[in-house]
């Protein structure tokens, strides 16, 4: 057999081992990797689906918090895993600020990985602790303004969704207070309710329950319209904060160059797993949006994210924040 020949035939034997391979996916537990801490908003999205994506895998899929930098160090841990569809990131809008906001970031959002599937859109809340003094947006405004030197903002992490959130909170309102990092909403939200911090923007997710339980004061939501979930808050654009919207996407990645075959049998899972009646109505009840399964395509994922990077980037630029 010539060179050439012996050579061809070993591709070929590489490619048909591979697909099997890809046929056989997957033969041992799926990992997907939560940016923040766990009992935050992502940790919520990521769990639901893992407990819907069991079945039609038929492994389990463990959810595994990699929390810090705003989300960076796990979607790194994820670009750097093999690519075999074993190890996935379900991240937040935080994958279309990061470019923005980190001068050395080690990825690129859109050629360091596979898209997988968009799960949810989330709005976000203005909270604060529960003796804050302002009775609605304007008081809230105000007071901000008038005492921005004592006041502190806790976010998630450069990069996350609460601190996109708070910085155009702070360039609506031309003011800057101390930011105060957490690695999670979790461990900011439990800052918020000890009183150790004064406001926060977060998913309604894990605000709820808080806003109605009266632990926590909230002055707006960031959808276009009222929740019917809380249909007493103000939108902000109503409540005088005109124009001030913002949602939180959450979707599904997988490592650059994971077979396609692989990210298909996930995509189906995916998607059989945001049919579960349990997982819309846990959404539904905090205010959350699960899409359409049938629109949650890879397609779909890499338009929102390029859409989002081209939409963010320059308001964060124009805001002038970075993280080393
Ligand atoms: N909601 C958070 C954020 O602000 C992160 C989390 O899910 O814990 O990005």
């Amino acid at each position: 057999m010539s060179m050439f020949l012996r050579f061809a035939a070993a591709a070929a034997g590489v490619v048909i081992a591979s697909s099997a391979w890809a046929q056989a996916f997957p033969t041992k537990p799926v990992t997907i990797v939560v940016p923040f801490t766990a009992g935050g908003p992502t940790d919520l999205v990521a769990r639901g689906l893992a407990q819907g994506m069991a079945k039609p895998l038929g492994q389990s899929v463990i959810v595994e918090n990699t929390a810090g930098a705003g989300g960076t160090i796990a979607a790194t841990r994820v670009k750097n895993a093999a690519p075999d569809g074993y190890t996935l990131l379900v991240h937040h809008i935080g994958m279309s600020t990061a470019p923005a906001l980190y001068r050395k970031l080690a990825y690129n959002p859109l050629t360091d990985f596979e898209m997988v599937a968009m799960v949810v859109d989330t709005p976000m809340t203005l909270i604060a602790r529960s003796d804050f003094p302002a009775r609605d947006v304007n008081e809230f405004v105000a007071y901000v303004k008038a005492n921005k030197a004592k006041l502190n903002l806790a976010h998630a992490g450069i990069g996350s969704a609460s601190h996109l959130c708070g910085l155009l909170f702070q360039s609506t309102i031309q003011t800057e207070v101390t930011t105060i990092p957490f690695k999670g909403t979790a461990d900011a939200l439990n800052a918020l309710l000890a009183k150790q911090v004064d406001f926060l923007c977060d998913q309604s997710t894990n605000t709820t329950q808080h806003i109605n339980a009266g632990t926590v004061k909230a002055y707006g939501v960031t959808s276009k319209a009222r929740l019917p979930t809380l249909p007493n808050l103000p939108t902000l654009d109503e409540a005088g904060l005109k124009g001030f919207h913002v949602g939180v996407w959450n979707g599904v990645y997988a490592p650059k160059g994971t077979p396609k075959a692989v990210v298909d049998k996930l995509v189906a899972a995916i998607q059989q797993s945001m049919k579960e009646p349990d997982f819309r109505k846990r959404m539904a009840d905090l205010g959350s949006t699960v899409y359409a399964p049938e629109q949650s395509t890879p397609a779909a994922l890499a338009a929102q994210l390029k859409s989002e990077i081209d939409r963010w980037g320059p308001v964060i630029r124009a805001a002038g924040v970075y993280a080393d």
